[in-house]
């Protein structure tokens, strides 16, 4: 199945001729899979975290985002897979649109897959996934280390984010998202609004 296809729910739910957001299917994969953690103050301010799985960034909605401490578990809601050039997506949404509201990309970096089979072999990453728990380190310029994300609910699904291990280079975990700065432009999500009311 290829990454058009599977971003019918991104492009179904927004109107392309009123939000920048990439409708998707432009860039080719690069070498490393790709993770990326926005913060997007919308109706409810929350961070969304992204991973490279194929052609399309698989996304969970995270409230409290991630943590860099091991002993905290954070809720991780699943929400439609978006396109790759959406790592790079900082600005508003209008009102009223899906979405509607101000995104700032808060984190990203490469996303290293860690599962092994019993024989020590990698495992599919994408795979992982499927079955509903899939390890990977995190390479960005806040969150470095082993992370873990864990399906605990079918249904309604959710799935918990954790960090799996202490580590000297621990990263930061989430700040408070109006003190949060874009690991792209430094912006705050207040001058990101302010740069789009000058049309920048
Ligand atoms: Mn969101």
């Amino acid at each position: 199945m290829g990454g058009r296809d599977r971003l019918r729910d991104h492009r179904g739910k927004r109107d392309f001729e009123r939000t920048r957001e990439p409708e998707g299917g432009g860039t080719a994969p690069g070498r490393e899979p790709r993770f990326v953690v926005q913060i997007h103050d919308a109706s409810t301010t929350h961070f969304d975290f992204r991973l490279q799985v194929g052609g399309v960034l698989k996304s969970w909605s995270v409230p409290k985002g991630p943590s860099a401490e091991p002993k905290d578990k954070r809720l991780a809601v699943p929400t439609e897979d978006h396109p790759l050039e959406y790592e790079e997506f900082e600005g508003v949404i209008p009102h009223g649109e899906y979405g509607g509201g101000t995104v700032l990309v808060w984190d990203h970096g490469t996303c290293e897959p860690l599962g092994h089979d019993r024989r020590g072999r990698p495992v599919d990453f994408a795979e992982s996934l499927r079955r509903g728990h899939a390890t990977f380190r995190l390479n960005g310029s806040k969150l470095r280390g082993p992370y873990a994300l864990t399906r605990f609910r079918g249904g309604e699904e959710a799935w918990l984010l954790v960090r799996t291990a202490e580590g000297r280079s621990g990263g930061r975990g989430a700040p408070g998202p109006r003190r949060a700065r874009s690991a792209r432009t430094g912006r705050t999500l207040a001058q990101v609004v302010a740069a789009a009311g000058d049309g920048t």
